[in-house]
């Protein structure tokens, strides 16, 4: 296809410009590793969004699809498939919930957990005009339904109106949800960890405070663990760290470690009062292939023990982080938890540089929200690969 530069010239006349690339076509990965059609190699801090956390080349994933390409890769959802109800029971087991619907995506997820809200508020008084609550800088998805519940003015203003009845409270306030709460409240939305809003965890008396809201109130507690979930925060979901569970989960990114695939969830209660057969549904989701990858990230989940990873190392990627916010003042705040972690720049530094020269100097680094350069890395990565992150960073600084 030619040299980099020629395929990237040719991408910007074919693919719609909905994102101003970084100026890189990459070819391979392994482990923690990228490299692109001219053969350099990357540190990858990014994992393609959260999503590969396993890294590249897992051999027990690849044979698990490889296997499964050879079987069967899609049937619909007319008919049983056995990856989708191993998946199912296994996705069941980690987050404590009771039932399971697969999707494509992340915001496919949302939609189906914003279905759920309704119908549940629909079949309990009568009426269609139900509220939800969202959050300022939350990040749920594009589609119109995740848009809706997504708490970035500038992302929804070109598309309005968007689903009606949604409010905007401030995150990790309590008191702004609990003003916006009224007879007709349905469901509070929120991520355990904001992360494309600037990597903001939520506090424990707020994230445990919203589920008394919900109890007290019969309204669904919402939780999208989209980014945050599947081991990236230290715990397999971040709400384990306050001992409770949510009536809905939404799950995608590191789900599938590179295949598209997602899911929600919820406990038992919810799914008798809420969807029943015609109200949703899907083609591809929970296909033999799609589960078949969920199948295999879950099983070496346990080989791997990777949480014991994430525990190590993000203690490790903190302490460093610390130690790069003394040294340079232009560095406001490092904040997360686990491998999800966020460095706050003032305004002198703006953090879309810092990526562009970070990736020069051979280091994959994405930002977020508020000036705030983010790191999701594999959870597969080593000290050494930390080490070798800070140097490349403060290089890039
Ligand atoms: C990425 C993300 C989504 C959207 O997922 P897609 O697969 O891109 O549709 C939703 N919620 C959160 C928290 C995310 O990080």
């Amino acid at each position: 296809m030619g040299n980099m530069t020629e395929m990237i010239n040719t991408a910007e006349r074919d693919l719609l410009h909905t994102y101003n690339r970084f100026p890189v076509v990459f070819d391979h990965g392994e482990g923690v590793r990228l490299y692109d059609t001219d053969g350099k190699e990357y540190l990858d801090f990014c994992a393609g969004i959260a999503v590969h956390a396993l890294g590249y080349g897992n051999e027990a994933w690849k044979n698990e699809l490889k296997d499964q390409i050879d079987k069967i890769t899609h049937t619909s959802n007319l008919y049983y498939n056995e990856p989708a109800i191993k998946a199912a029971g296994a996705l069941k087991k980690i987050t404590g919930l009771d039932r399971v619907f697969f999707t494509n995506s992340g915001a496919e997820a949302v939609e189906g957990a914003i279905k759920t809200a309704r119908k549940y508020a629909f079949l309990k008084d009568g009426t269609t005009d139900h509220e939800i609550i969202a959050m300022d800088h939350s990040f749920h998805g594009r589609t119109m339904g995740a848009l809706s519940v997504t708490g970035t003015k500038a992302y929804r203003d070109p598309f309005l109106p968007m689903i009606g009845n949604i409010k905007y409270a401030v995150y990790n306030d309590l008191e702004s949800v609990k003003s916006l709460i009224n007879h007709k409240t349905c469901a509070i939305i929120l991520e355990t960890i904001q992360g494309e809003g600037g990597i903001h965890p939520g506090t424990g008396d707020f994230i445990k405070g919203i589920r008394k809201l919900c109890d007290d109130n019969d309204i669904l507690m919402i939780l999208d663990e989209i980014q945050c979930g599947m081991g990236r925060s230290g715990k397999m979901f971040a709400y384990e760290y306050f001992g409770i569970k949510p009536d809905v989960l939404t799950l995608a990114k590191g789900l599938g470690c590179g295949i598209p695939v997602g899911a929600f969830l919820m406990n038992e209660k919810t799914a008798q009062n809420s969807l029943k057969p015609g109200d949703h549904g899907t083609t591809y989701g929970g296909n033999p292939f799609a589960a078949a990858a969920i199948n295999a990230v879950i099983g070496q989940f346990g080989e791997l023990d990777i949480l014991k990873n994430v525990n190590e190392t993000g203690a490790y990627l903190k302490e460093k982080l610390e130690v790069l916010k003394g040294k340079y003042p232009i560095i406001k705040d490092v904040r997360g938890k686990g491998l999800i972690a966020g460095i706050e720049f003032d305004d002198t530094k703006p953090v879309s540089e810092v990526c562009k020269k970070a990736l020069e100097n051979g280091l994959v680094v994405i930002s977020a929200s508020g000036n705030v350069l983010r790191l999701v890395p594999p959870l597969i990565i080593t000290k050494d690969d930390i080490d070798e992150m800070t140097d490349k960073l403060e290089r890039s600084l």
